[in-house]
């Protein structure tokens, strides 16, 4: 590991501009269950067959009880090591720095980063299926179907589904600093959830200088690509470095 330390440490030192995309993977050690993990599993459904707009639509008191229990669970984890390396980050970096998560967990937040695109959504915020009401809620257990304030119309989880668009701006903006960064370190994701799964893609054949470093303990099409890959867990790695 003393290696790779090294390496992670001089690819940011010389780097000016410094970009990160996590998943569910960075989040992991602190008790969040990814998706494709045996833990990911709730009820014998699995997260593919609930976070979709399809499933809402079919059993809207399914879809929030499993909400639920996820809201429920992640109320107790604390940020991790990783989270942490990347406060310090930014710290470091001022502007220079952006965080691009996939994680609706709010953990990066909890952790004290403010820079953040949180792409795929919150799991603390509800919106409605109506209106354009919109607002954090952290009741636990919230209650099952929430109302819209303003329509009374059903609230839905602010978080971006399974076949549904990203929001325009974060996309662009994300992209941006995708490929006008120096480096980009991409932590915890599976590298096949879309559009992201791209974005390293994008960024080395737009930007030749690019450095790419990839932390995952599982091998993954982004690994493939990386200028150094780093095949360990991220709070493992990341505690002292
Ligand atoms: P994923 O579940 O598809 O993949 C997780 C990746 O993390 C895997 O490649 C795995 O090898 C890696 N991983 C596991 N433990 C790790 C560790 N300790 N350190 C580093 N890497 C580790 O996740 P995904 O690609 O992010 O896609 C699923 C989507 O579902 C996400 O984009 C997100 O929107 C949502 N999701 C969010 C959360 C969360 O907010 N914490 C959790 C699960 C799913
Ligand atoms: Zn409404």
């Amino acid at each position: 590991m003393k290696n790779y330390k090294e390496e992670f440490l001089r690819l940011i030192k010389s780097a000016n501009k410094i970009t990160v995309i996590t998943g569910a993977g960075i989040s992991a050690e602190s008790g969040v269950p990814t998706f494709r993990g045996e833990d990911g599993l709730w009820k014998n459904y699995r997260a593919e067959e609930l976070a979709t707009p399809y499933a809402f639509q079919k059993n809207p008191q399914l879809v929030w009880e499993w909400y639920n229990w996820r809201r429920e669970l992640i109320s107790k984890c604390e940020p991790n090591p990783a989270h942490k390396f990347l406060v310090k980050l930014e710290k470091e970096k001022g502007d220079n720095f952006l965080l691009i998560t996939q994680n609706v967990d709010g953990l990066h937040r909890k952790a004290g980063n403010k820079r953040i695109i949180e792409i795929h959504g919150c799991i603390w915020r509800v919106k409605c299926v109506n209106c354009a009401y919109k607002d954090y809620n952290y009741d636990i257990p919230i209650k099952i179907l929430p109302k819209c304030p303003e329509c009374d119309d059903v609230l839905r989880p602010d978080v971006v589904w399974f076949g549904e668009s990203l929001d325009y701006n974060d996309l662009q903006k994300s992209i941006e600093a995708c490929i006008k960064c120096d480096l980009l370190i991409v932590i915890g994701t599976s590298g096949v959830v879309q559009p992201v799964a791209s974005f390293p893609f994008q960024a080395k054949s737009n930007n030749k200088n690019l450095k790419l470093i990839d932390i995952n303990p599982v091998k993954n099409p982004i690994s493939e690509i990386a200028d150094l890959y780093i095949p360990y867990k991220s709070g493992e790695f990341l505690k002292d470095v």
